[in-house]
C-alpha cells in the first residue's frame, strides 16, 4: 500500500450529495476528494423528479446550466387526478425556478461531477471505499481500492459518506441502525416511453385510483418516465410476471393509460421492492452522513435528490471554515443533522402517510375536490412537494374541520347530515 496521502476532506460518493458537498467544500477553497466505485455516467435505480424546489438546489450548485443542456422539458405544470378529480396548477417559484424537471440519472449524475470538476473538487471514479481508518476515537481518514485493485489510503479531518442506503461509512462508524424508520407500503417500477403527446410535455402528472398510483414524468431525449407503485403487497405479482403486470396496472388507471395513448414503451420495467424510509444518526467524530446514508424517504414524494444536494451543499457550508478545530468542527456537524432532521421530519411523516399504499381517504378526496375550483389551494398542494409550504399548511385544522364535515355530509343520507359545528368530532391531520 502506497504511503497515506492527505486532503482537507474525503467524500464517499459522487452523486447528488457527494458532488453537491464537494462543491460546497471546493467552492470554500479546501481540497476536497470524492471517492466512487462506478464511472460516470452511470445509472442506478431512482426515478428523477425535481420539484422547483429540487432545480434551485440545481441552480444553487451552479450545475443548472449543464444539467438543462441535457434537453428535459420544463414542468411548469403540475397535474394530480383521482377517478373523476382532476387538480392542476403552477408552483410558487423557488429563487426563481417555477418549473419541475425530470432527468435521467446518468446524464444528470454526470452533469454534477462535472460541476463538482469545475469548482476545484478531484472526483476519482472506480474507487471504491473498504473502510474508515481511525485515529484514537476520532476518523481520521478511509481505505479504497482504485480500478486496477491497489489498496489505498487517505486521510482527513472529515470523512463524509455519501454512499447511499447501503452506505460502507455508515456502517463503519455504527451508523447503520436507524433512529427512526418505516418501512412502506407501497413498491416501484418504472419504464421509459417515447411520447405521443406533445400536449402533455410541460407536465408532471400523478394519478390515484383505489389503492393504485401511477405518475408520468416527461424526461429528456422525448421520453415519459412511468412509475407505477402499487401497494407493496403486490410485489410478489409484479414478480411472477414483470411486464404484463406493469401492462395491466397502467390499463387499470384509466387517467394514466389515457395519457400514454399513442406512446410507446422504449425500455424493459426495473423494480425497487422492500422500500424503508429512516433517519440515521448522522454525525459523529471526524464524519457525516450526507444523502440517503443518512435519511431516505419513500420515493411516493420524490425529494431524495433534492434534499441530498440541499443538505450536502448545506454541510460542507457550515464545515468548511472549522475543519482545523476537531471541538467546532464535530459541533458544527451536530447541529447541521439537527437542521436536517428538523426540516425534513414533517415532510418524512406526510411522505410515510402517502407511502401507505392505500386509497385515498375521504379527507383527501375533498381536498381534490376543493382544489379542481380553487387554483391558490392547488397551488399551495403543489408547494408541499416542492418545499414551498409544510404539510400541516394544507391540512390547517380550520380546512380539515371543513373537509371531514363535507366528507361525512357526503357519507350520509340527507336527512341525517349533521351541521358542520357537529361535525368537529370527525377532525384529524391525515398525518
Ligand atoms: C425507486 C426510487 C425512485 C426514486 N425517485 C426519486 C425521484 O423521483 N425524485 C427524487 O428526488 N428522489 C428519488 N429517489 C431518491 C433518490 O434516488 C435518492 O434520494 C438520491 O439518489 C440520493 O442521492 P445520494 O447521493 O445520497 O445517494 P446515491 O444516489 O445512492 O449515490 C451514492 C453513490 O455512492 C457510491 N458508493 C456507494 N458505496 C460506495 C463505496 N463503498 N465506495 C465508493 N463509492 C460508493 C455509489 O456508487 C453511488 O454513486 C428515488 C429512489 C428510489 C429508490
Amino acid at each position: 500500500m502506497s504511503p497515506a496521502e492527505r486532503a482537507d476532506v474525503v467524500i464517499v460518493g459522487a452523486r447528488c450529495a457527494g458532488s453537491a458537498a464537494a462543491i460546497g467544500f471546493a467552492r470554500a477553497g479546501r481540497r476536497v476528494v470524492a471517492l466512487d466505485r462506478v464511472s460516470f455516467p452511470a445509472d442506478t435505480i431512482s426515478t428523477h423528479l425535481l420539484w422547483p424546489g429540487g432545480v434551485a438546489e440545481l441552480q444553487a450548485l451552479g450545475a443548472l446550466e449543464r444539467v438543462r443542456a441535457l434537453g428535459a422539458p420544463p414542468l411548469p405544470i403540475g397535474f394530480a387526478g383521482a377517478g373523476e378529480l382532476a387538480v392542476s396548477g403552477s408552483y410558487t417559484p423557488v429563487d426563481g425556478i417555477d418549473y419541475a424537471l425530470c432527468v435521467r440519472r446518468p446524464g444528470l449524475d454526470a452533469a454534477l461531477v462535472a460541476s463538482a470538476r469545475d469548482a476545484g473538487a478531484e472526483v476519482r471514479e472506480g474507487a471504491r471505499v473498504t473502510e474508515v481508518v481511525r485515529e484514537g476515537r476520532r476518523v481520521a481518514g478511509v481505505r479504497w481500492t482504485d480500478a486496477d485493485g491497489a489498496e489505498q489510503e487517505i486521510r482527513a479531518p472529515l470523512v463524509v459518506g455519501a454512499d447511499g442506503r447501503r452506505s460502507t461509512v455508515a456502517r463503519a462508524v455504527g451508523a447503520a441502525d436507524a433512529r427512526r424508520s418505516r418501512p412502506s407500503g407501497r413498491a416501484c417500477f418504472y419504464a421509459y416511453w417515447e411520447d405521443a403527446r406533445p400536449e402533455w410535455r410541460a407536465t408532471a402528472a400523478q394519478w390515484r385510483e383505489g389503492a393504485e398510483l401511477g405518475t408520468a414524468f416527461p424526461c429528456d431525449d422525448g421520453l415519459t418516465l412511468v412509475l407505477l407503485q402499487p401497494p407493496a403487497s403486490r410485489a410478489d405479482e409484479f414478480r411472477s410476471d414483470l411486464q404484463s403486470t406493469y401492462e395491466s396496472t397502467v390499463a387499470a388507471i384509466p387517467g394514466l393509460a389515457e395519457r400514454l395513448r399513442g406512446a410507446r414503451q422504449a425500455t424493459k420495467v426495473r423494480a425497487a421492492t422492500g422500500i424503508e424510509s429512516y433517519f440515521r444518526r448522522s454525525s459523529g467524530r471526524g464524519w457525516a452522513l450526507a444523502g440517503d446514508a443518512g435519511h431516505f424517504k419513500d420515493p411516493v414524494t420524490a425529494q431524495g435528490i433534492r434534499d441530498a444536494l440541499r443538505y450536502g451543499r448545506l454541510l460542507a457550508e457550515a464545515a468548511a471554515p472549522v475543519l482545523e478545530d476537531p471541538r467546532r468542527l464535530d459541533s458544527v456537524l451536530a447541529r447541521w443533522e439537527r437542521t436536517r432532521d428538523r426540516d425534513c421530519l414533517e415532510v418524512y411523516r406526510w411522505t410515510n402517510v402517502l407511502a401507505k399504499g392505500k386509497a385515498m381517504s375521504a379527507l383527501e378526496m375533498e381536498l381534490y375536490r376543493e382544489a379542481e375550483n380553487d387554483p391558490d389551494l392547488a397551488r399551495q398542494m403543489l408547494d408541499v412537494f416542492s418545499r414551498v409550504a409544510r404539510p400541516s399548511s394544507v391540512f390547517s385544522a380550520r380546512r380539515t374541520l371543513r373537509l371531514a364535515a363535507r366528507a361525512l355530509a357526503r357519507k350520509l343520507p340527507a336527512r341525517a347530515r349533521p351541521s358542520i359545528r357537529r361535525a368537529g368530532d370527525v377532525h384529524s391531520r391525515p398525518w
